[in-house]
């Protein structure tokens, strides 16, 4: 609210230089047919009293459009478009557009408000449009149209152009190497564009086209390293190449970068397994990674392992060990199904809770935002950010 309040002030006080600027610096010799006061508080009126559509055609008729009034101009065009007038946000853009006389930097400043307008009420073609003529004619607005422009392709799916814009943003690969690390936003941007890849092979793979998806995801990995997806791609690509030590190769991988996606992997592991054969071998393997990467979902695969060959008690043994030593309600849950466990009604009503409990928690948040939810998204939908939804450690997670 009073932020608001703040933003309205500023806003006046903006309107209030820009009325008096257009009034003193109106060219000599033109008479003054209108009382400019009287119109500066017919404008404000309309504000105060919400009258967006009145407002704006104070603006366009009464106020001259010159270098001093222009940030008024600009000003009431955010501010219309910040409560969500996009129409009289247009409006006044595109006045401003149809007077020749301002200087060309000036014009390609309206060119991008206009173009934010346009992303506002959608309609992207338009706001692409003027945001191209940016990029290619002013170099001080260039960096921001490129942000604007990515974010466009990232939202219409475009992952070619996406990925063409990314690789403008940044400075050259060799320059990056060594910078990159210092610079937060060139981080961000690689980020973005590791996923890029990765979007784009995950087109290809739905075309078969196991080549070109490899090649995305190579590039994937040469802008984030860290960025497990493509890692996970890529061993789904193995896999179909029935080429299980790959599999294994990358599946370890994303352990060892973020140990935390581990539940994510099982069902690749197992099928990495299944065209290996050996159930010893696969045995070994599960109890290597529950050393390393403490994940539930991989104790209760060896408890079900060990289950399956008959060795019950050692299945018993081993879940009651490792729920000792990290419960979590997975676990938990686990000893209350196993037939070992006692029938009293009192752990019948446990059981209830605990698998209610389960089913209502969220699995995955946003390291970002704390957006959190039940289905893993790559990109978070709260705060936009590429990667930072992991899922979730703890009693209550994996
Ligand atoms: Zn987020």
């Amino acid at each position: 609210m009073s932020n608001e309040f703040l933003q309205f002030l500023l806003f006046l006080l903006a309107v209030s230089a820009g009325w008096l600027a257009g009034y003193y610096f109106r060219p000599r010799g033109e008479s003054k047919k209108r009382d400019t006061s009287s119109s500066y508080y017919k404008g404000l009126n309309y504000l105060l009293s919400e009258q967006a559509d009145a407002a704006v055609m104070t603006v366009i008729n009464d106020l001259p459009v010159n270098v001093e009034t222009l940030p008024t101009h600009l000003a009431l065009g955010n501010l219309m478009r910040s409560k969500g007038e996009v129409d009289g946000a247009i409006r006044i853009h595109q006045n401003l557009l149809s007077r020749p006389s301002l200087a060309r930097e000036k014009l390609h400043q309206v060119h991008l408000e206009l173009a934010r307008d346009y992303i506002s009420a959608g309609v992207l073609d338009r706001a692409e449009r003027l945001l191209k003529d940016v990029v290619d004619e002013s170099e001080a607005l260039r960096g921001e149209a490129l942000e604007h422009l990515q974010h466009i392709y990232q939202s219409e799916r475009e992952w070619d152009h996406a990925i063409a814009v990314a690789l403008r943003r940044l400075p050259p690969r060799s320059w990056l190497k060594k910078t990159s690390a210092a610079m937060p936003v060139y981080r961000r941007i690689e980020c973005a564009l590791s996923h890029f890849y990765c979007e784009k092979a995950q087109q290809l793979l739905a075309e078969h086209n196991l080549k070109g998806a490899s090649a995305a995801l190579q590039s994937a990995r040469q802008y984030d390293r860290d960025n497990v997806r493509a890692y996970m791609l890529a061993a789904s690509i193995a896999l179909k190449q029935h080429k299980p030590q790959l599999v294994l190769e990358l599946l370890h991988t994303v352990i060892d970068r973020q140990s935390v996606f581990s539940s994510e992997i099982l069902p690749q592991f197992r099928e990495a397994f299944a065209d290996f054969g050996g159930q010893d071998a696969y045995l070994d393997a599960l109890l290597r990674i529950v050393k390393s990467a403490q994940s539930s979902a991989f104790i209760i695969e060896v408890v079900e392992l060990l289950e399956a060959r008959g060795e019950k008690d050692e299945a018993l043994g081993y879940l009651l060990d490792a729920t000792r030593e990290r419960p979590t309600l997975g676990l938990v849950s686990k000893i209350l199904a196993s037939p070992h466990a006692g029938e009293e009604p009192s752990l019948a009503l446990m059981k209830e809770l605990v698998s209610t409990l389960r089913s209502e928690r969220p699995s995955y948040r946003c390291r970002q935002c704390g957006f959190s939810g039940r289905k893993l998204h790559w990109l978070c939908p709260s705060c936009e950010q590429w990667g930072t939804i992991t899922p979730i450690r703890g009693i209550q997670g994996d």
